[in-house]
């Protein structure tokens, strides 16, 4: 099947904002085996819609459009879908109840031509909007499928999902799925880690495998094709279990799974709770790991302790301490996490102390340096790390250590690995 996608706004002509749509939606098409041909943009203009839906539903048979469905009169996509289609409008009753609900419910006036929402035209399938008002609509004419969803990123993505794909596997099958799952690691660069697991890069065919550096650490992307998704997740389970099997704890998370969540959910099994003293990151540890619902039931607080002064009044931290090895070096780190967790009385304390950039360093200790530690029931355990990057990357990255040791220190009672400079 050759699916078209025609993005619309003119917005998107003049540069103003990004095709992300277009994008988005070419690739989840791709992954159940619709072929997308034909990407067009188009204003909005009624008759060069007009002339890009018309020529869309000649040489596509599943055309999607997205944007264009809002409550004003420049929001034309719905009324020119239903005149190439031949089909007339009118006022559908349970999309208008639906409208005014959610007027009511969010408590704002409801005007006139917010119903023009509601107009559906005669014959069409209704997909609900559950992340904004404007619903989604298909029409089906001759073998040919126009469909419409919403502009908002938000909006069409959850229509995607939860009724676009569904209806088209319905409707026309999958001839195959694309399946991906993505494995997390932290702690080991890309050259190295491409070492380890080369021959089944230089050996893949189905599943593919692909490595990529994001924020968080190196992504490990293993890609199957088959007829189904169960079929492919057989081809990828082999495959993950051999590079877990390999890179050991390095991997710390699947597909959606954030560090912070893994954190929570080994500290929340063990009853275990956490205290951060932070210097570098600026309470970015403790931020993360309050990004996690229930995380007070682990997370006992934490210390911004950006001078010596709160370093040693707040923390414990003994000037002599301070004074002999500077406060960015591995005694304080040690004394930091050390007191955070003596003073906020928590099962672990996690410290960091370092350069963000772009100024300060020393020669030992150059811009990007960063010693974390983590003191627990077994002991303080300390790493040093130097991040390349801006002072926001440094931080973030920091932040993704102190996380990962947190979880390697709880999950292994030794968190250890060696001192290792790695970038990435
Ligand atoms: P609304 O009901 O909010 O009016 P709509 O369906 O009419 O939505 P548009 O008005 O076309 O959609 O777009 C709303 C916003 O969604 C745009 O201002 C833009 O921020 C975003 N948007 C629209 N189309 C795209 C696109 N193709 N890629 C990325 N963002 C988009």
């Amino acid at each position: 099947m050759i699916a078209e996608l025609v993005t619309t706004g003119s917005e998107l002509l003049l540069g103003q904002i990004v095709n992300t749509n277009a994008a988005y939606m070419a690739s989840e098409l791709n992954k159940i085996g619709i072929d997308v041909c034909f990407q067009t943009t188009v204003g909005d203009n009624r008759a060069r819609m007009k002339e890009v839906l018309t020529h869309a539903l000649r040489r596509a048979d599943l055309v999607i459009t997205s944007g264009g469905l809002g409550p004003t009169r420049g929001d034309i996509t719905k009324e020119v879908s239903a005149e190439v289609m031949g089909r007339t409008l009118a006022l559908n009753d349970e999309c208008a109840a639906r409208l005014r609900e959610h007027f009511a419910r969010v408590g704002r006036e409801m005007t006139d031509n917010n119903l023009r929402q509601a107009m559906i035209p005669d014959g069409a399938h209704i997909f609900v909007n559950h992340a904004g008002t404007a619903p989604g609509v298909a029409i089906e004419q001759d073998g040919k499928l126009l469909v419409n969803l919403p502009g908002p990123p938000s909006e069409m993505k959850d229509m995607l999902h939860r009724s676009l794909l569904p209806f088209l596997l319905e409707k026309y099958g999958a001839e195959y799925m694309i399946v991906s799952r993505v494995l997390h690691t932290f702690g080991v660069g890309e050259s190295k880690l491409e070492t380890i697991i080369d021959d089944l890069v230089r050996a893949q065919k189905n599943p593919t495998l692909a490595l990529l550096v994001r924020p968080t650490g190196v992504i490990i992307r293993i890609t199957a094709k088959a007829a189904d998704e169960a079929a492919a997740r057989q081809l990828i389970a082999p495959m993950e279990e051999e590079i877990r099997r390999r890179l050991g704890d390095a991997v710390y998370g699947a597909d959606k799974e954030a560090l912070e969540e893994i954190v929570g959910r080994d500290l929340k099994a063990r009853g275990g709770t956490v205290a951060t003293a932070e210097s570098c990151t600026g309470g970015l540890v403790a931020s993360r790991l309050t990004d996690i619902a229930g995380s007070s039931d682990y997370v006992k607080g934490g210390i911004v302790s950006y001078t010596d002064e709160v370093k040693g009044e707040a923390l414990g931290v003994d000037r002599e301490l301070l004074a002999a090895h500077g406060a960015v070096s591995e005694p304080v780190a040690r004394a930091m996490a050390e007191g955070t967790r003596r003073v906020l009385r928590a099962d672990y304390g996690v410290s960091t102390t370092g350069f963000a950039g772009p100024g300060g360093g020393t020669e030992q200790n150059p811009v990007g340096t960063v010693y974390i530690a983590v003191a627990g029931p077994n002991g303080t355990q300390a790493e040093k790390h130097i991040f390349t990057g801006t002072r926001t990357q440094v931080k973030f990255r920091a932040s993704q250590a102190a996380l990962a040791m947190l979880r390697r220190y709880i999950k292994n009672k030794d968190g250890s690995i060696p001192n290792h400079e790695e970038e990435f």
